[in-house]
């Protein structure tokens, strides 16, 4: 899409730390990093959310994730990761275009597990909330 920084990023018309790139992906180090390593995956088309790509491109999209992973891993050694996507403006998304994020974590390094991000538990009961997102299939 015309304007897009990460389109831009994929197509390499904006420079950045490229790790990883095949025909449906590419991956590159966060400008703003959480961590040592932190990772960005991006699909080359352009799709703002999960929801918006393409089912062909689910595929090649999650095996670039696994690879890039697995990259940090070896050459980085972290104990962990915490991995996501932050979904629409509400959740934190700044850039219009899907983005998955690989953080290495280490032991002791302060940060929390994703129950740390949001504190909003519902009221309704678990039976009722499953049936309402069930009865949608
Ligand atoms: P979001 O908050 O939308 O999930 O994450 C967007 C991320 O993109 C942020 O972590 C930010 O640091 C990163 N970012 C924004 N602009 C650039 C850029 O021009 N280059 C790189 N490498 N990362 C960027
Ligand atoms: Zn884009």
């Amino acid at each position: 899409m015309q304007g897009c920084l990460f389109c831009k990023i994929g197509k390499g018309e904006i420079s950045s730390q490229k790790i990883y790139e095949d025909a449906h992906s590419f991956a590159f180090l966060d400008i703003n990093p959480c961590a040592l390593g932190h990772i960005m995956v991006i699909p080359k088309i352009h799709s703002e959310t999960i929801l918006d790509l393409p089912n062909k491109e689910i595929e090649p999209f999650f095996s670039a994730v696994k690879k890039v992973a697995a990259m940090i891993h070896k050459a980085l050694n972290p104990d962990g990761f915490t991995m996501g996507i932050n979904h629409g403006s509400v959740s934190g998304q700044t850039i219009e275009h899907l983005h998955f994020h690989i953080i290495p974590r280490w032991k002791g390094d302060k940060g929390g597990s994703i129950h740390s991000v949001v504190h909003n538990p519902p009221k309704e009961r678990l039976e009722e909330i499953a049936k309402k997102i069930r009865n949608l299939l």
